[in-house]
């Protein structure tokens, strides 16, 4: 039987190892499962040692505590046991969420007790601190190998995707370009959709846009139905993805999210200075627009907001607040499209594609864009609510913006569109089911195109996302488009699965 004072190095070495795989387990699985998502490796990393500094202060405390009564590696093995308890919180919501839509915080403390109790227990037995130690060792290896097999295919899909040569498209009249701004308003639904499905009547809105110029395709749609599809493939002006996608058909998609592609490319040719924006930020150092807004810039993002989901914070924060501090990530919003494009300083003709959230969840401004603070828990009823005032919102960001670009380049070829519907409450499996089409596919598609040019014949109700720039290339280059024959693919972007479904 050993004790405190005979413990030998080897055995503390295992205890602090013991517990310090289940502190840093969160953060390689999280590396492993945003693989696609780009997230600051140098963010994501501080947090992690920052735990893992906070873990073993915690386990020494615990050992000067109860040091007399438990040994290193029992210590060790109900620290460890703790600590995945604590960064367990999304699954104990979930499930307080389908047992009793509430006691979030109350069922995980239950959760973490237990936990700690039937480790306390269990932990006399030498063989349940070893089941720990090798549980420890699982829970850091499987993701890290899953990232490292990731990289290492990826890496070769990035050599071929170079390797590749892109076509050129000759551009016959270099002098006077227009200047080409894409605004994405992602899950912007069709006009008829917001009126048959959610009763807003969207009228007042397309009046004001026709007041400006615009076209608006009455019966526009999407040719995918998730974000993660739609917008690579605007901006290949392909199908890109049909069936099970392949590793460099993700790669491609990163190269596009980050300012390159055929688009791009396409105006980096003509002369463009191209300029790219996206909600959650870009990764404007890995990607090659002339210029772009940065991820870094924002301090409370995404990577954050998705970490403390994982612990009871996510929940502690807003009863410590009485629901005034808000955990929703923070996004570029509409209104700051005006600074960025306040920094284009250039001569050249600007191409900018600026994809923006609203009024996508989360539902985080009244109808007059006032900020507030979502509720952690949703009916049908409460997300259709939320999410016409968003559109409510997004309807006036998007009239400010407008006439900012009208005010510095009154030439300008405007295309306001949606990524996708509203599908508010609709499974993917479910595509069959009435109104699902509708509200999955159905977008908000409107057009500037300024009198002089003539490819304004191009625009007729039906349009679909994917001609987009087989359209603004046309129109840029002065020559006909070639474009796609309207197809439809049905898929979520988990499985990365996208089936061709046709219409009823
Ligand atoms: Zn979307």
């Amino acid at each position: 039987m050993q004790t405190k004072t005979t413990a030998t190095w080897v055995e503390r070495a295992k205890a602090i190892a013991t517990i310090s795989f289940p502190a840093i387990w969160p953060f390689l699985n999280f590396l492993d499962i945003n693989r696609d998502e780009n997230y600051s490796l140098l963010r994501l990393g501080l947090y992690g040692v920052v735990t893992l500094l906070a873990a073993i202060l915690g386990f020494l405390i615990f050992r000067i505590v109860f040091g007399k009564t438990l040994s290193w590696n029992r210590a060790g093995a109900i620290v460890a046991v703790s600590i995945i308890s604590f960064f367990s919180y999304s699954i104990t919501y979930s499930l307080a969420h389908e047992l009793w839509q509430g006691y979030y915080l109350k069922s995980w403390a239950a959760f973490a007790v237990i936990m700690f109790l039937l480790a306390w227990y269990l932990s006399r037995a030498p063989l349940f601190q070893n089941l720990v130690f090798v549980l420890g060792v699982v829970l850091i290896v499987v993701p890290t190998a899953r990232y490292l097999t990731y990289q290492v295919q990826d890496l070769m899909a990035a050599e071929k995707n170079t390797a590749e040569q892109i076509e050129a498209i000759s551009v016959k009249n270099s002098g006077g370009l227009p200047g080409v701004y894409h605004i994405i308003l992602d899950e912007y639904g069709r006009a008829d959709v917001l009126q048959k499905i959610y009763g807003f009547d969207n009228s007042i809105f397309l009046q004001q846009l026709a007041d400006r110029g615009f076209y608006v395709a009455d019966k526009a749609m999407s040719n995918y139905w998730v974000t993660a599809a739609s917008i690579p493939s605007v901006l290949d002006m392909s199908y890109m993805f049909q069936g099970v996608s392949a590793p460099q058909d993700n790669e491609k998609a990163r190269v596009i999210y980050n300012g390159g592609g055929r688009v791009f490319e396409f105006f980096q040719k003509a002369g463009y200075y191209t300029a790219l924006m996206r909600y959650h930020g870009a990764d404007c150092a890995s990607g090659s627009p002339d210029y772009c807004f940065s991820r870094s810039n924002i301090i409370f993002g995404e990577l954050e907001s998705n970490l403390i989901r994982l612990t009871p914070f996510y929940s502690l924060i807003d009863v410590l607040f009485f629901g005034d501090f808000s955990l929703i990530p923070k996004y570029y919003e509409l209104w700051d499209v005006r600074d960025f494009l306040a920094g284009l300083k250039t001569q050249k003709p600007v191409f900018a594609h600026i994809h923006m959230l609203i009024p996508h969840t989360p539902h985080r401004f009244t109808r007059t864009c006032e900020p507030i603070n979502p509720a952690q828990q949703k009916t049908n009823e409460d997300l259709y609510k939320g999410y016409i005032e968003q559109v409510e919102c997004a309807n006036i960001g998007t009239l400010e913006l407008i006439d900012t670009i009208l005010d510095r380049d009154s030439d300008a070829i405007i295309v306001l569109q949606s990524d996708h519907g509203p599908k508010i409450g609709v499974e993917w499996q479910d595509w069959r089911a009435d109104n699902t089409w509708e509200q999955s596919f159905s977008i908000l598609n409107a057009w500037r195109i300024p009198p002089g040019l003539d490819c304004r014949k191009e625009l007729h109700p039906e349009l679909t996302s994917v001609n987009t720039f087989r359209i603004v290339t046309g129109c840029v280059s002065g020559t006909s488009p070639d474009l796609l024959p309207n197809r439809w693919f049905n898929g979520a972007p988990k499985n990365k699965n996208y089936i061709e479904i046709f219409k009823r």
